[in-house]
């Protein structure tokens, strides 16, 4: 099965790496990326630990993985990025996440910040 993530690559050789291992991700886009596959999946471990510990949603996970699960996905579409590579320690990525609520197709638009916690790059929340 290709990434829901849309690199052309499967699972497996592309966000399934980030969601047994964080550490293994090397850039914000690829955390990006797996955070949306992360929603795809209903993986909720992997969004609360793929987050910033200072912005982490712990008390909205539950809702946050029904909310992933009562929606069809549609696609990711990866924007801009700055910095965010492997030898930084901050980067924003903007993008688009398509999904289909209620019957109408609707999109994330967002430019995230990211920062290395621990070693490993996590989502801080909104871009300013
Ligand atoms: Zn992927």
């Amino acid at each position: 099965m290709n990434c829901p993530c849309g690199t052309q690559k499967t699972y497996s050789e592309c966000c399934e790496p980030a969601h047994k291992n964080i550490s293994s991700v090397t850039t914000a886009e690829q955390l990006m990326r797996s955070r949306y596959t992360a929603f795809v999946m209903a993986n909720g471990d992997y969004l609360m630990e793929s987050h910033h510990s200072s912005t982490r949603p712990t008390s909205e996970k539950d809702a946050i993985v029904s909310w992933a699960k009562s929606v069809s996905w549609i696609r990711l579409e990866a924007l801009e990025t700055t910095k965010g590579g492997p030898s930084d320690t901050e980067g924003t990525v903007s993008f688009n996440a398509l999904f289909l609520e209620n019957g109408e197709v609707d999109v994330i638009r967002e430019k995230s910040a990211f920062v290395k916690e621990n070693g490993h790059w996590t989502y801080v929340g909104y871009a300013t």
